[in-house]
């Protein structure tokens, strides 16, 4: 064991010591090169048969977003061990890194063989919940599938054939599973007359929709490297370190573009997480679900210093103040109004309002404030873990908010960038085979409450 392992095990280092170790050797990855773990063992039986091994590229395709590269190595049709991406020069100027997977990626031979994966049709022969089932052939299953179908669309229409998001599988290899509107199953039920589509989903419901009101639409911004540029960063509960953590993941252009700009990082965080690691100037631990609280506050702070950027805000919004709203608008429905209690609520939200909301003290959001409104490019994130809360649309636009309100639009990333070399493995397939885009009825919730971009 090397002593860098011995220190990451040793039980009286603190969370914030551990997190700054396992950061500073490349994560626990790296780390378990020097212990035993499934795959180091599996590795060691293919030893015995070299000759009959092949390497087969494949992918993680768990859903994380990163979908990193994999080597299988097969034995008679059997995957025997997994190994990462061996390519590439660790260039990140040149883009061209080595994608090595984290921990999840390389124990794929375990999920590949599970035990409770499905692997072939089972067909349910007692009650809904029962649990009976038995197996069948594929042609026996098609069959099934066809006259099921079928018999659907004649006895109800195409309506009443919902297509669900959600696999367990992010990205195949060989073709494409996201957006679900454009995977090849939503093309084969395009052209067997439509199918019923499902909207919003577990990962990003409450930001998809809530940025809609405000940007007309959501995942916009610039790649997270533009962070080598900005002077700033601002992190709400984003932690690429935990959920993008390969080697081309979003994790690898945070610590490399903060690496060339030196920025200052805020990390604004219930939990003190991996992604701050040492890393961050400063962690405001805040009470879950109040991000928008603290926005508020902050703004209340930018407004009367001036610190808000006047004039991008007359520029591109609309509402911010009245000026921009139209006449028909109700007198103090505009943000500023707001914000300064003379809206609908009465509510002044200052930085004493905010405190025991938020569980900050008045005055860290006042010199946060400060240095947000003082200091450009700033770059401003937000993970999507806030955004799944009652009012996660709020915390999504409040952020979104303080990018417009300073003026940093051009720094705010919402989106699940990748490094190029990750994401060639979805593309052909794609390019070959369009799926339309507009099946036949789509839902949506439009209960919000408007701040900017109001018509
Ligand atoms: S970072 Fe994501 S895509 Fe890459 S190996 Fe880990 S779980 Fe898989």
């Amino acid at each position: 064991m090397t002593n860098k392992l011995k220190q990451l095990l040793t039980p009286s280092l603190t969370r914030r010591g551990f997190i700054k170790s396992s950061s500073a050797i490349g994560g626990l990855a790296a780390a378990t090169s020097a212990i035993s773990l499934p795959f180091k063992s599996a590795h060691a039986e293919t030893k015995s048969a070299p000759g009959d091994e092949k390497v087969v590229w494949s992918a993680c395709t768990v859903n994380c977003g990163s979908r990193c590269p994999l080597r299988m190595h097969v034995v008679d049709g059997e995957i025997k061990w997994v190994d990462a991406d061996n390519t590439g020069n660790d260039d990140y100027a040149n883009k061209d890194v080595q994608v090595r997977a984290c921990l999840r990626g390389r124990s794929m031979r375990r999920r590949v063989y599970n035990p409770d994966r499905l692997k072939y049709p089972m067909k349910r022969i007692g009650k809904r919940g029962e649990g009976k089932f038995k197996r069948i052939s594929w042609d026996e299953a098609y069959t099934e599938i066809v006259n099921s179908l079928d018999h659907i669309k004649k006895e109800y229409g195409n309506e009443a054939i919902y297509l669900n998001y959600g696999t367990g599988t992010l990205g195949g290899t060989v073709t494409k599973s996201w957006p679900p509107g454009k995977s090849l199953i939503a093309r084969l039920m395009n052209l067997t007359g439509g199918y019923l589509n499902h909207y919003g989903d577990y990962s990003t419901a409450q930001i998809a929709k809530g940025l809609s009101y405000t940007y007309g639409g959501w995942a916009n911004g610039n790649s997270f490297s533009d962070t080598e540029n900005s002077k700033l960063i601002v992190q709400f509960g984003n932690n690429p370190a935990e959920t993008r953590m390969s080697g081309g993941g979003l994790i690898h252009h945070l610590i490399e573009s903060k690496a060339k700009s030196n920025a200052r990082m805020i990390m604004i965080d219930p939990r003190y997480n991996d992604t701050a690691a040492g890393h961050e100037d400063q962690w405001i631990p805040i009470k879950p679900g109040t991000d928008a609280a603290f926005i508020a506050a902050m703004a209340h702070v930018m407004i009367k210093e001036d610190l808000v950027d006047q004039e991008f805000l007359d520029k591109y919004c609309v509402g911010y103040d009245e000026k921009t709203l139209p006449t028909s608008a109700p007198a103090n429905s505009d943000y500023k109004s707001y914000i300064l209690g003379l809206g609908e609520d009465g509510i002044e939200k200052t930085p004493e309002w905010a405190a025991p909301i938020t569980g900050i003290p008045a005055d860290i959001i006042i010199k946060t404030a400060r240095e947000i409104g003082s200091t450009k490019p700033c770059a401003i994130y937000q993970g999507w873990g806030l955004q799944r809360t009652q009012n996660g649309e709020i915390a999504s636009r409040a952020i979104a908010m303080l990018a417009l309100l300073t003026g940093n639009l051009v720094s705010m990333v919402v989106a699940l960038v990748h490094v190029s070399r990750t994401t060639t493995f979805r593309l052909f397939v794609s390019l070959r085979l369009k799926t339309l885009s507009r099946p036949l009825s789509q839902c949506s919730c439009g209960l919000m409450r408007l701040f900017v971009g109001q018509k």
